[in-house]
């Protein structure tokens, strides 16, 4: 009990107000509940170089990240950010896009936005040892602009071999557009949280981003009710957290 109260204390939840009674359970990760989110599957916009990328194994596809010129964004990005976190991890969390600090630094979810989402996977249990974290774009967009379509699309099967590579048994898609990308649409994150999705029989809890969550804190509830969502796929893939130790 202790533990969990300081983890909602980080994440600005405090005190609970009937908390867990909020969750909502329309889809409660069980085995029948995932097997009928597979079948809504949906692809990812393919782009030019899915061909070849097809083969990479990790090595060489950070490498042909690093060295990719399929876009403008390979103009005035500092370098490419590829991803970071363990390749056998189960969970796999997508964002939009490497921001000024994670341009100059190379890994994704780094600076205010990257603390809120360390507290967010803390809240279930997890790290960046046992997490694999990407973006949509591997590049920085100019002024931190939203990603221009044929920008996603060029970028696209660079995120579809990472999830090939790393047969994630949960995704964690932050933010509209990682949602889109990974589940077709123009849907919001209103719209799409609180319902389980898939991509490729992967099943995919949608959130808010983090930077988002800084800019809108009022969110954080909702927020801590798809953590808990995530948590309940986990224990139904059979991954410990801390809500299902
Ligand atoms: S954003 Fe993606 S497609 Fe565009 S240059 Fe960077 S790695 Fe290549």
């Amino acid at each position: 009990m202790k533990r969990d109260e300081a983890r909602l204390r980080e994440l600005g939840l405090w005190p609970p107000h009937g908390l867990r009674a909020a969750v909502p359970l329309r889809d409660p990760g069980t085995a029948a509940g995932l097997a009928t989110a597979a079948l809504a599957a949906a692809p990812v916009a393919s782009a030019i170089a899915s061909a070849t990328v097809d083969t990479l194994d990790w090595p060489a596809l950070d490498a042909a990240i690093r060295a990719c010129s399929a876009c403008g964004l390979c103009r005035t990005r500092r370098q490419a950010v590829p991803g970071t976190g363990s390749r056998t991890a189960r969970l796999l969390v997508v964002g939009e896009a490497p921001g000024a600090e994670e341009d100059q630094r190379g890994e994704p979810f780094v600076g205010r936005a990257g603390g809120l989402l360390d507290q967010m996977l803390l809240a279930i249990g997890f790290d960046r040892t046992r997490v694999y974290i990407a973006n949509v774009l591997k590049c920085r967009p100019p002024e931190n602009r939203n990603p221009a379509p044929d920008e996603v699309d060029a970028c696209a099967p660079f995120l579809q071999r990472q999830i090939a590579l790393l047969q994630p048994a949960v995704i964690l898609a932050l933010g509209s557009f990682a949602a889109r990308a990974l589940l077709g649409g123009d849907g919001r994150v209103g719209a799409l949280r609180g319902t389980l999705h898939a991509h490729r029989g992967v099943p995919v809890v949608v959130s808010y981003h983090p930077a988002y969550l800084l800019r809108s804190p009022q969110e954080k509830l909702r927020a801590w009710e798809d953590l808990c969502r995530l948590g309940d796929v986990l224990a139904a893939a059979g991954q410990r957290t801390d809500r299902s130790a």
